[in-house]
């Protein structure tokens, strides 16, 4: 049985306002029927968005906006959706939702598009769409001071199953059960092989090695989700000058890795320490793993200048309630 809203409360990172259905609610109205289809078959996709409090302290800068509404409205023609919404209109709507929320803080974004009917037969023609919109306090979800890891028993769910380079809820499970597994064999994160034994992803974010001085990370091609801050990482590295590899990754290469880190929306940049017990590098984090961390970090927080295009400022206002 979940807590009751009362024990909820204190700790709550949920802000007030939510969209749902076509306007702003209380984040506590925006709630859908048991029988909804996303909800029995898993026939949603989401997106998650971080902001980051500025070093101005006033401006959230959401990271990437318009690259995460892309990848959100390709994930829905994956399910075959049929939504209002462009990308331009979909960056306006979660602007204005973060500019009514005011956060204080560092922020998680999650828009989620769903099949709202209600309807028994697993299928995606011909069922209504909606979308909605909700968003959280959130700092840090992985140590990004340095994680350990261990290669799951569960394979990476194929393109020819479910496609992962979209982030379709159902395929969720995938993930799900690698971070159990993970964390019952204590480590934190899971690393999930394709179904060829090559080296896909985390449970939920993309994997970087060093070898050889190189950058090397699994292709799109290789059953991941699209990254956008693995995306993101091979700019920063190619700017630096740090040569780039998109490749098929072998289980053993883990182990001669000079160095190793997870990236993602939630885990950001965070160094791998070890992987099924054996020390990654020399002690992290690495220097490549170290100067790709420090670029990323300065671009979020809006100081690097050659990097501000990456980010939609919102200036923090007073809070607005709901419609
Ligand atoms: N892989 C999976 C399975 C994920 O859920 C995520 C998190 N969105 C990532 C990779 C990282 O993607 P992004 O950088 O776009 O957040």
């Amino acid at each position: 049985m979940s807590a009751s809203p009362s024990e909820q409360q204190p700790d709550s990172p949920m802000l007030e306002t939510a969209f749902f259905e076509g306007r702003f609610v209380p984040f506590a109205e925006a709630k859908i029927s048991v029988g909804t289809h996303a909800v029995q078959y898993g026939t949603g996709a989401f997106a998650g968005i971080r902001g980051y409090l500025d070093a101005d302290g006033e401006t959230i800068n959401i990271f990437r906006l318009p690259e995460h509404c892309k990848r959100l409205l390709n994930s829905a023609k994956l399910l075959r959706a049929r939504l209002p919404f462009t990308r331009e209109t979909l960056a306006e709507t979660i602007v204005e939702l973060v500019e009514r929320n005011a956060p204080r803080g560092d922020v998680y974004i999650r828009p989620f598009v769903y099949k709202s009917s209600i309807q028994l037969t697993p299928r995606l023609k011909g069922l209504d769409d909606e979308l909605a919109i909700y968003m959280l306090a959130l700092g840090d979800y992985l140590d990004t001071r340095g994680v350990t890891a261990a290669v799951s028993s569960w394979v990476r769910v194929p393109d020819q199953a479910i496609p992962g380079r979209g982030k379709l809820s159902g395929s969720y499970v995938n993930a799900a059960l690698a971070k159990d597994e993970a964390e019952e064999k204590g480590v934190d994160e899971a690393i999930l092989l394709d179904s060829h034994g090559h080296v896909a992803e985390g449970s939920a974010c993309n994997l970087f090695l060093v070898r050889d001085g190189v950058l090397t990370t699994t292709p799109i091609t290789g059953d991941i989700l699209e990254g956008i801050t693995r995306r993101t990482v091979i700019e920063f590295a190619r700017d630096a000058g740090v040569a780039v590899a998109e490749r098929e990754i072998d289980r053993s290469e883990l182990y001669l890795a000079e160095e190793a880190f997870f990236c993602g929306t939630g885990v950001q940049v965070a160094p791998i320490s070890t992987i099924d017990g054996r020390p990654i590098g020399e002690g992290i984090p690495g220097p490549v793993t170290a100067e790709i961390s420090r670029i990323f970090y300065d671009t979020v927080r809006g100081r690097h200048d050659g990097y501000r295009h990456l980010l939609t400022p919102v200036r923090r206002t007073v809070a607005v309630p709901a419609d």
